[in-house]
């Protein structure tokens, strides 16, 4: 398949062009969970043409997984797929130029340092701050960028972590503690929440790879049902235990 033809769009953006086209079919990038937001963000970059894509995630499709994780349908639920093999399977047919890997694992501190290590950003498709911290841990002792998100009900947040910025500690310096905040289970989630900031993940992984001056540095902050959308100036703080301490407690101290 010609790429000229294939990406015809993207060639057409200024943003991207030919050579950010090159870039990106060289471009690196592990999504940790492929539930609602991680589909979207891997049928993102997969479209996209990023050149390597890592899917991770140690669970089975189900039927309530249906209403928004949008690689997946009732076959896979019937038969209990694994989510990141099925995934992969779907993008590998819906653009063969691209390697995607699917990890059937959880990441954990043994295994995070190998999976986001030898990319060039890590995105978040997870829905638990355990992860999340791992991730920022990891990422800021290698030196590297990752892309945070969150959804609940009709809300969704997110905020790149580049090197040198603030980092998810900075923002939340403590997890929350578990059974402290409503989840997906009890509040709900709409699909058109998790599309938005899979959909605003990906495209900020691109201007990542790409060295892009349009990196966004704010936290996002979106509310569907009253349609409000905010950007939220995020401080950097000297006495963050990951970024200005560098203690990384969630890979030395895992829990
Ligand atoms: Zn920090």
């Amino acid at each position: 398949m010609r790429t000229e033809t294939r990406y015809q769009r993207q060639l057409a953006f200024s943003g991207i062009g030919p050579a950010g086209q090159e870039r990106l079919a060289r471009a690196r990038a592990t999504v940790i969970g492929v539930g609602a937001l991680g589909t979207a963000i891997a049928n993102s970059l997969a479209r996209a043409g990023f050149g390597f894509i890592r899917l991770v995630d140690p669970d089975r499709v189900e039927e309530s997984n249906l209403q928004r994780q949008m690689l997946f349908d009732e076959d896979d639920a019937a038969a209990g797929v694994l989510k990141a093999e099925a995934a992969a399977a779907r993008l590998q047919r819906v653009n063969s130029g691209v390697s995607i890997e699917p990890i059937a694992a959880r990441a954990d501190a043994s295994n995070i340092d190998a999976l986001v290590g030898d990319v060039d950003v890590t995105l978040d498709g997870t829905d638990n701050f355990e992860a999340r911290y791992l991730v920022n841990d990891a990422c800021a002792r290698l030196g590297r960028p990752w892309v945070y998100g969150g959804v609940l009900a009709d809300s969704g947040v997110s905020m790149n972590i580049v090197p040198g910025g603030p980092c998810l500690r900075c923002l939340i310096p403590e997890p929350p503690p578990a059974g402290s905040f409503a989840t997906p289970e009890t509040a709900g989630v709409l699909n058109q929440i998790t599309a938005i900031i899979g959909s605003i993940e990906a495209v900020e992984a691109m201007k990542i790879v790409l060295g892009s001056p349009d990196v966004r540095r704010s936290l996002l902050s979106i509310s569907l049902w009253d349609a409000q959308f905010n950007a939220i100036d995020v401080q950097r703080n000297p006495e963050c235990p990951t970024c200005g301490r560098l203690e990384h407690p969630f890979i030395l101290f895992p829990t």
